[in-house]
């Protein structure tokens, strides 16, 4: 069995970004049950997602829940913001070769799906990778306050595209058929 923990950025009373009618936390919960039912296609994969509604959820928490389940990996998924365009992926700064190697293939596999601009694999001290024991990676999934970026974040057969490219890069490194 292949444990993979899900975690829709923000919830709650925390939107996360929001700009362009739009709310980062409803696009990261829309983005991780599409990843879910995807991967869910293998009968050895089990998900568990840091939370399946609207609902608030700590950051320490999201790591515990993740440490608790035995997950063998961790996708955070994330929207940008701040102006720009494009996706980017984060694992922690210190993070062994394992979890670089893993980030590769995922962040090629999501590029492969989407045609949108590389902004590159980087590293931060994220508390959700800081706290997480296992192989963990966020993705920033294009920028809410960009309106072109926005308004592909509306397009449902884009946003499966998205889910499909972390699902594709998660299939490749645990060997899943989905
Ligand atoms: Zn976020």
């Amino acid at each position: 069995m292949v444990r993979i923990f899900i975690d829709p950025g923000h919830g709650g009373n925390d939107p996360g970004a929001v700009a362009n009618g739009l709310e980062e936390k409803n696009i990261t919960l829309d983005l991780s049950l599409r990843l879910q039912a995807l991967l869910e296609a293998d009968a050895n994969v089990e998900v568990q997602l840091s939370r399946n509604d609207d609902s608030d959820v700590g950051l320490s928490a999201r790591a515990q829940l993740a440490n608790d389940f035995g997950a063998d990996y961790f996708v955070s998924i994330h929207v940008n913001a701040g102006g720009g365009t494009g996706f980017e992926s984060f694992i922690y700064t210190s993070a062994p070769t394992e979890t670089a190697t893993y980030q590769t293939t995922v962040h090629q596999a999501i590029m492969q799906e989407i045609d949108v601009t590389d902004r590159g694999e980087k590293a931060a001290n994220f508390a959700v990778l800081r706290e997480t024991i296992m192989p963990a990676i966020l993705t920033e999934n294009m920028f809410i306050d960009t309106a072109s970026d926005a308004e592909r974040l509306t397009d449902d057969a884009f946003l499966q595209s998205i889910a499909l490219g972390h699902a594709r890069g998660i299939a490749e490194i645990f060997g899943l058929t989905i």
